[in-house]
């Protein structure tokens, strides 16, 4: 194994339900990246968005990736005890000029915003608070309305382009796509795009190994990083798994779930064998556990389009390549 203790990767779950098939696929690769370089990996509950948190989730996802084969190093981070320092940034983007107070409503703002496009099919904000209010606080008394936070997104900047491991060179028009995006929401807590690199920073990660549906957000995270002078840790997007019919796993209701398949009688080997396959590893013999899938693993083996499962049985023999991709 190479000796390269400072690579550190991250598992990040959201305890927003049961871990299924494709989380377990992206966690695996994460875990196999990191471990196989020697790396530490770090685990960090994204339990900041309060609505679709739901109650003991946490627990069930360390159960599942525990019973997956995972392990990581040092306790587990609950980004929800992590709204001081989102706070402290928030503010200091403010203070510098960087990020902005805006008191739009959704209505407001898709009454003055042109149709939606761009990567997510959000529509790009149209700028109407940029330069407005000198302060959050000047907002809140000239509005009576909570404010979010937005970055502010140059417009002349062209796409941020990075190096993703997986998916070869991206470049993410923010400015096209979103605009000034929120990093602050009303309720005062930091939005994903601020909270996950921050805290990636926080924690040390240089190596982000995550879904490919993340890759608009990676362009948005890396602005808010340089905004706030933190190095861009390397990425890598892996890319989804889809039901046999060519949906994404989320969503369908139930969606596989390792609970589902554990009940069903499926091994973790099993389902670590069967992802050590999707990323072109040799996978005959008994199966084996995620740990025993450490040793010659490469990002560069993993490929960039989605995994496609068989039909009858899902963790079957797979398909070389999606028919449609
Ligand atoms: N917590 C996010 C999720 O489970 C992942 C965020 C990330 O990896 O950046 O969808």
């Amino acid at each position: 194994m190479a000796d390269a203790p400072d690579v550190v990767g991250r598992l990040a779950p959201s305890p927003t339900g049961r871990l299924h098939l494709g989380h377990a696929r992206s966690f695996l690769i994460a875990w196999w990246s990191a471990r196989a370089q020697g790396g530490r990996v770090v685990l960090r509950i994204e339990d900041l968005d309060g609505e679709r948190v739901k109650p003991g989730a946490t627990d069930l996802v360390l159960e599942d990736l525990a019973w997956l084969g995972l392990d990581w190093d040092g306790e587990p981070l609950l980004q929800t005890r992590r709204a001081p320092a989102h706070r402290e940034a928030l503010a200091s983007l403010v203070q510098q000029g960087l990020a902005y107070p805006c008191v739009c409503t959704r209505r407001e703002i898709s009454e003055a915003a042109s149709a939606p496009h761009g990567d997510t099919g959000e529509r790009p904000y149209p700028g109407t608070c940029r330069g407005r209010y000198a302060s959050v606080d000047e907002a809140r008394a000239a509005t009576g309305r909570e404010p979010a936070i937005r970055l502010a997104v140059d417009p002349s900047r062209g796409p941020v382009a990075f190096e993703d491991a997986i998916q070869g060179t991206c470049a993410v028009d923010v400015a096209a796509a979103a605009g000034d995006f929120v990093i602050g929401r009303k309720d005062g807590k930091a939005a994903y795009q601020l909270a996950t690199p921050l805290d990636d920073a926080h924690q040390a990660v240089t190596e982000v190994v995550r879904g490919a549906d993340l890759v608009p957000s990676a362009g948005r995270q890396a602005l808010v990083l340089e905004s706030l002078g933190l190095d861009v840790p390397h990425q890598a997007h892996v890319g989804l798994v889809e039901s046999a019919d060519g949906l994404r796993l989320a969503k369908r209701a139930g969606a596989l779930s390792l609970e589902e398949l554990r009940g069903s009688g499926v091994s973790p080997e099993r389902i670590a064998t069967w992802a050590a396959a999707s990323v072109g590893r040799v996978a005959a013999g008994a199966p084996r556990p995620a740990s025993a899938w450490i040793d010659g693993f490469t990002l560069q083996s993993v490929p960039p389009h989605p995994t496609r499962l068989a039909p009858e049985d899902p963790l079957g023999p797979l398909p070389l390549m999606p028919p449609d991709h």
